[in-house]
């Protein structure tokens, strides 16, 4: 079971046509949906009907569960297509509403730092974290702060100023295996050992994509979703649709499969990994308005996507003494967490 996320491989503006179509059969979770479409269609490059689509969002009359991350999400897009004093405006707003969310603070603080304003970026990464952390100093951050650490990390550490108690604590998170220091470092690219301007601009140019990468991994709510199918719903579908035993042979092969995809995920540098619960009526439902028969496991990563897409995804790995993903009521240590 794979993740459908190789982003060179995705048509970004069929799979925001799939989003907003989702967002009208279950419009209670619009919200979600559509703001993965926008996202679709800002990395397609067509940054006016992302504006469109976030908008819509903004003048919804059910009223939204977080305006603040849709409107930074807004003012981020439209300061890439040179609305820059709008943008502003907007961001100055998200500040003084001070939303409970750390998505929305991140998204404001990396547009501020994406536009080389790193002091302001730093100030709102700060403010953001006082908010939310606190005076508290516990090694375990909540699990949604932690860009948030991340990002105040990277800007001061190209503002090049010393580390105090969060970006200590930063760098304490587990991450990929290349450390926030040596990813943040801005001199790195200059100790590449290489004389030859080409080669130079090159590596560059890769660390710029790679950081990049990294940022929107950080700062995009939503997870790369692994599908998570409980015995019962597992049993059904297999057997009213036998062909996806291939995929699935056993429930406790396909409990062993997930936790391996999702350290294989996670050892790759994916962030934002988590687990979404499949159920064999929703999953008809799905296959049914795409038009697909239940039985094409091509599906399958789809249905994880828009399932995650809705905002029922689970963050993995589960924080630490929590119980395992799996139900066995094992912690996680315990479980599919041992080594
Ligand atoms: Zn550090
Ligand atoms: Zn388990």
């Amino acid at each position: 079971m794979r993740p459908d996320t190789p982003a060179e491989n995705v048509d970004h503006h069929a799979e925001a046509a799939r989003l907003e179509r989702t967002a009208g059969l279950y419009p209670e979770d619009a919200e979600a949906l559509l703001v993965r479409a926008a996202a679709h269609l800002e990395v397609a490059g067509d940054r006016s009907a992302a504006s469109t689509l976030y908008d819509r969002l903004l003048q919804s009359e059910s009223g939204l569960e977080n305006p603040n991350l849709v409107r930074a999400l807004k003012a981020s897009n439209l300061w890439e297509y040179d609305h820059e004093a709008e943008a502003r405006a907007i961001i100055d707003g998200v500040r003084r509403a001070a939303p409970r969310d750390p998505a929305a603070w991140v998204v404001v603080a990396e547009a501020l730092e994406s536009h080389d304003e790193l002091e302001a970026a730093q100030d709102t990464f700060t403010e953001g974290l006082t908010l939310l952390l606190g005076d508290s100093t516990s090694p375990e951050p909540p699990y949604a702060t932690r860009p948030l650490l991340v990002g105040r990390h990277r800007v001061r550490r190209m503002l090049a100023v010393a580390h105090d108690e969060w970006d200590t604590l930063a760098d304490s998170l587990p991450s990929s295996s290349i450390t926030l220091d040596e990813l943040h470092d801005p001199k790195r690219v200059w100790s590449l050992g290489s004389d030859n301007p080409a080669e130079l601009e090159a590596e560059i140019n890769r660390l710029r994509a790679e950081l990049d990468a990294y940022r929107e991994a950080l700062s995009r709510p939503f997870p790369v979703a692994i599908l998570h199918w409980p015995a019962a719903e597992l049993s059904e579908l297999v057997a009213a649709y036998p062909d996806l035993a291939t995929e699935y042979p056993s429930y406790e092969e396909h409990l062993a499969t997930i936790e391996s995809s999702l350290r294989e995920l996670a050892a790759s540098g994916t962030a934002n990994l988590g687990i979404v619960p499949g159920t064999f009526p929703s999953y008809e439902a799905f296959a049914a308005s795409e038009g697909a028969s239940p039985s094409d496991a091509t599906l399958l990563p789809q249905y994880a996507t828009t399932l995650a897409a809705r905002g029922l995804a689970t963050a993995w790995p589960p924080e630490r003494g929590a119980a395992c993903w799996c139900g066995s009521g094992d912690t996680y240590a315990e479980c599919h967490g041992a080594v």
